[in-house]
């Protein structure tokens, strides 16, 4: 059987270091669960690291939450939800009039205040108002009693391949500004967008952007404006490991050379074949069916039936291993990288 490997380490790790430069430079993370398929151990160790808030995509996640955890959804709210919004989550991102004036009567109803961020479709073209629409909607919402208008946010790189520049930075600091100027508003948070946003973060200033929502980087160590690795953080937390089922000889048919082939028990149905990249870098992925690998051994000639392959993967191959219901986790975690977050806090608080 193949099972996921989770690092519960390496994430804090990450997190602790994403966290850290974001906030030397005024910037909040809210880290972004959805590719975790409602872990309730990584929500956990959020909650464990401090974390006050994590965001998450479906509602459906977030029954079997830690207490101490305030959870954010951003994906868009449709009505029917607009009940299990209310009750299970503190905040969200929205873009509809009618379903933030839904969601004010059923808060109104459950004696709660709910939470948005108000989501301005900026470049990327995916979900958001659209910008000249945006003093209408606020002067809207902030009439709603049981709706707290927390600020606004910003999404790049989901739909459109344009990176988030130094121009936008200023032209959203205008944006706000003149919004400011019309309404009287200015808002407790900017949200600034995902781990797109994170290589300007880290040689720019985000000027009024002081939120980031961070998913990819968070649990592979990739910025997603240009897909560079950030080589500061662990791109291995969730890995997926399959065992040999079959080794035989089989031929190449264009070059009419034997080599020798291992079937590995993963397939289109456990992960996103595409995105894995096998640990031994001798092994060639050649082909895949639902249920099977086929990979060339190459010149890797110690394995035999049985034995464990691992694979890195993508963060989509991650999001679908995550969600199966039929893929065993194995929790991880490493004392030697415990020790170092350990430092890195008593370093912290020694300086401060
Ligand atoms: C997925 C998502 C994020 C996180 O994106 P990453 O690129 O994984 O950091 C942030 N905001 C919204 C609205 C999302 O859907």
């Amino acid at each position: 059987m193949a099972y996921i490997n989770i690092h519960l380490s390496k994430i804090k790790y990450n997190a602790f270091v994403l966290k850290q430069i974001l906030n030397e430079r005024g910037i909040q993370m809210v880290p972004v669960l959805k590719c975790a398929g409602g872990d309730s151990q990584i929500a956990q160790l959020f909650a464990e690291m401090g974390f006050e808030v994590v965001a998450e995509s479906r509602l459906n996640l977030i029954e079997s939450k830690p207490s101490q955890l305030n959870y954010m959804i951003i994906k868009g709210t449709t009505p029917n939800e607009v009940p299990t919004l209310v009750n299970n989550a503190t905040m969200s991102i929205q873009t509809d009039l009618n379903v933030i004036r839904a969601i004010n009567d059923e808060a109104k109803k459950q004696n709660k205040r709910h939470h948005i961020l108000l989501m301005v479709d900026w470049k990327d073209g995916r979900e958001g108002i659209l910008t000249y629409e945006t003093v209408h909607y606020l002067n809207e919402i902030i009439q709603l009693e049981n709706i707290y208008l927390k600020g606004i946010a910003f999404n790049f790189m989901c739909h459109r391949p344009l990176p988030p520049t130094e121009e936008d930075i200023s032209y959203i600091e205008q944006f706000l500004n003149s919004i400011k100027q019309e309404t009287g508003l200015s808002f407790t948070t900017v949200s600034g967008g995902n781990s797109s946003m994170l290589t300007l973060a880290m040689y720019h200033d985000l000027g009024m952007i002081n939120e980031l929502r961070v998913g990819e980087a968070l649990f592979r160590g990739y910025e997603t404006a240009h897909g560079h690795r950030l080589p500061i953080l662990y791109e291995d937390t969730i890995e997926l490991v399959g065992h040999i089922t079959e080794i035989k000889p089989r031929l190449n048919m264009s070059t009419h050379q034997p080599y020798m082939q291992a079937l590995v028990d993963i397939g289109h149905l456990d992960t996103v074949v595409a995105e894995l990249t096998p640990d031994d870098k001798k092994l060639k992925i050649l082909g895949s069916s639902s249920d099977l690998l086929l990979i060339d051994l190459g010149d890797a000639d110690g394995y035999q039936i049985g034995d464990a392959i691992t694979f890195k993967l993508g963060y989509a191959a991650i999001a679908q291993s995550m969600h199966s219901k039929h893929l065993e986790k194995k929790y991880k975690c490493d004392k030697g990288i415990e020790l170092i977050v350990g430092n890195f806090k008593s370093t912290k608080s020694y300086k401060v």
